[in-house]
Order: structure tokens, then sequence, then C-alpha cells
């Protein structure tokens, strides 16, 4: 069990810096989702986290000690690769044990302890097969029993579950999820599918070009994000962002788009005339004939219970999921409402919302 602190961590390669200052907590047992675009420094991280890249500055704290210099042999961290590496000249009982029998412990102890493991995984049938002949689903599974048979304090696991078909990931996904939940070991979880960090994580990093975008809950992130990359990052199709000149005081709770006054969560900051973007998530806009601000229908897309419908509107185009059961036509215009407690309002220029 571990709660990891990042404290001002940085990362450089050469002249290129891979993560910049990043800080965040990790509380003890939380499933962790570092997420962002590739390249962004996710994995290095994750690296400098389970010891296997040192930082170029700033602190990792496991329990309170600092652990910023140690190697990663001195960590108790396990790592889960996406590539698994298992033995294939040892059955599976072998691979499982194989950590356990490395460190020296007692045979007795060892089967004991890959039994468990087998029972948690679900995999004791398959303790005196091969590795060959088993299937991807089997192999991920003992893998991960080489993984936590140890009892590490935490688990790193780097896109575990990238190579597999998207049915499959979504079982696999569960499972990994319920075996966290069995165990409560904290799990930092590194992926660029933000519908995976949404579904399976606690907390989540968003990062960019090696910088944290935002931490915090996926509730957070999707209802609140604090830049318009995360605004456009998380969420499918992604948040509608219209842009627009304009002007508002602290605790105003409405601002004005092309003449028409938008009701807003109240605004915390104020903000002189500027290029801002409103953001709008399209399951938050409603189509109503009456509503002043109007839009040109110019294409709709139809999902079974709903439908995505693609409008034009004077400060940019914007989609609607709405229900299915809704007649929009190509062509027509109608009037859009928007949902005022899930609406954003960004700083074009600095790309962060006013909150
Ligand atoms: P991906 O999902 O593609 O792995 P990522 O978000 O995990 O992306 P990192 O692997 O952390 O990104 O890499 C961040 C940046 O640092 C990339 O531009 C990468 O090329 C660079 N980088 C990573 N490791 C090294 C290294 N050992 N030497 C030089 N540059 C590196």
């Amino acid at each position: 069990m571990a709660e990891i602190v990042i404290r001002n961590l940085r990362k450089e390669f050469g002249s290129f810096t891979a993560v910049q200052q990043s800080s965040f907590t990790i509380a003890d047992g939380e499933f962790f989702m570092l997420l962002g675009p590739s390249g962004c420094g996710k994995t290095t991280t994750l690296r400098m986290i389970a010891g296997l890249e040192l930082p170029t500055s700033g602190e990792i704290l496991i329990d309170g000690e600092d652990v910023s210099q140690k190697p990663a042999s001195q960590r108790d961290i396990a790592m889960v690769f996406q590539m698994f590496a298992l033995y294939p000249h040892m059955n599976v009982r072998k691979n499982i044990a194989y950590p356990l029998v490395s460190q020296g412990v007692a045979k007795d102890e060892v089967k004991r302890r890959v039994e468990e493991v087998a029972r948690i995984l679900r995999i004791e049938h398959l303790l005196d097969k091969g590795v060959g002949g088993l299937s991807g689903g089997d192999r991920q599974r003992v893998a991960l029993g080489r993984a936590i048979v140890r009892r590490p304090k935490a688990f790193m696991m780097d896109e575990p579950l990238g190579a597999l078909d998207a049915e499959f990931r979504e079982l696999m996904a569960e499972e990994l999820r319920a075996l966290h939940d069995r165990m409560g070991a904290t799990t930092v979880y590194v992926t660029h599918d933000q519908l995976e960090a949404m579904q399976m994580g606690d907390k989540i990093v968003v990062m960019n070009h090696g910088v944290v975008e935002q931490f915090g809950t996926p509730q957070d992130i999707y209802d609140h994000p604090a830049t318009l990359f995360v605004a456009d990052f998380i969420g499918s199709p992604a948040m509608n962002f219209l842009r627009f000149e304009g002007a508002f005081r602290a605790g105003d709770t409405s601002i004005m788009l092309g003449g028409v006054p938008i009701e807003t969560p109240e605004l915390q900051a104020e903000a002189a005339p500027r290029p801002l973007v409103l953001g709008v998530r399209p399951e938050h806009v409603t189509l109503t004939d009456d509503a002043p601000y109007r839009g040109r229908v110019e294409a709709t897309e139809y999902l079974g219970t709903t439908q995505i419908v693609t409008l034009s509107t004077a400060h940019g185009s914007v989609k609607a999921r709405i229900p299915s059961g809704h007649v929009a036509r190509p062509g027509e215009t109608v009037g859009l409402s928007f949902t005022a407690r899930s609406l954003s309002v960004f700083d074009a220029a600095t790309g962060r919302a006013f909150r």
C-alpha cells in the first residue's frame, strides 16, 4: 500500500524537456490514470515513479520517503508492460513463481502465494499448463499474476491493454479494475484512450507536451475542464467551441453571444473585451423552435436512441446529441439552447477556463 506524491517533477533528455514541473498526489489504493496524446510524457512520468528513469529535478515521495534518486530495486514497485514477456519454457506456475524464487522465498511459501494469486485471477486450472498454448487473455492474467505475487507497494501499468482488440480490451479493463478493487493496491496506469481513463480511473492526470493540464476525478475533468486542451481531448463527440469576442464581470451569470444572452455558471473572474471560447458538450445542446440563438441544420447522424445533429452558427459548427425521435431536417433554421451549469468559458489566448 502506498501514497505517491509527485512534486515539481521534471525530466530533460538533452535539450528536450519531456516532463515539466509536474505535481500531483496519488492516494493510497487509488487507480490512477496518466492520460494524454502520444509523446506527452506519460511513460517518462511512470518510469520516473518506478525508478527506471531518474528525474532531472523534483521529488517523488512514496509513503513520505523521498525515493527520487533511489534505484528501482529499492522502491518495491511492480511494472506491468504492454508486451508480456512470459518465459516460454516454463509452465504457468513457474512463470508466476519466478519473482519469488529469484528472491529466495521458501518453497512452501512460494506454492501458497502462487496458488493464492491464481485464485484471485481465476487461473487455478491453468497452473500446470505451458504458456505457449494460452489465449491472449490468459497470458495477460499470468503476466499480472507474476506482478502481483510479489505484493509490491504499487503497480505501474503502461498501456497494458494496448495490443488487444476492442471487445477483449473492454473485458480485460473490467477485470483489471475488479482485481484492483479486490486487492486495493495503488495502481498508476498510462493510457492515451480517454474513454478507458474515464471508465477505469479514480483520478486522472491529463498531460500535454510534458505539462500537467489538469488533475482530478473523471467527473471533474469532464464537467469542468481547466483548459481548452482538456475540453477537446475528453468526450466524444468532442465539446463544441463557439468563438466570439466578449467581456464579463466577476459574479456574472450570463454572457452575450452574437447579441443573445446565454446563461452560464457564475463567472469567478473578470474579463475585459477579448477573444473568448464558449464550450458546450453535445449532450447539453437542446434544439427548440423559439430559442433566440439560431443555427442551421447541416447533417444528422443516427445512433439508435440518440442522434448527432451538426449545425452551423455565427460562431462555428455545433454538434447536438438529441433524442432520435426529434426531427431535424438539413437546411432548416432552429433555435439552440444550452444547459447553463454545463457551460465553460475559456480565454482564447491562454486556453484557460474562467472559474
Ligand atoms: P507514447 O504514448 O507515445 O509512449 P508518452 O506520452 O508516453 O507517449 P513519453 O514516452 O514519455 O511519451 O515521451 C515523451 C517525449 O520524450 C517524447 O517526445 C519522446 O520522444 C521523448 N523521450 C522519451 N524517452 C527519451 C529518451 N530516452 N531520450 C530522448 N527522448 C526521449
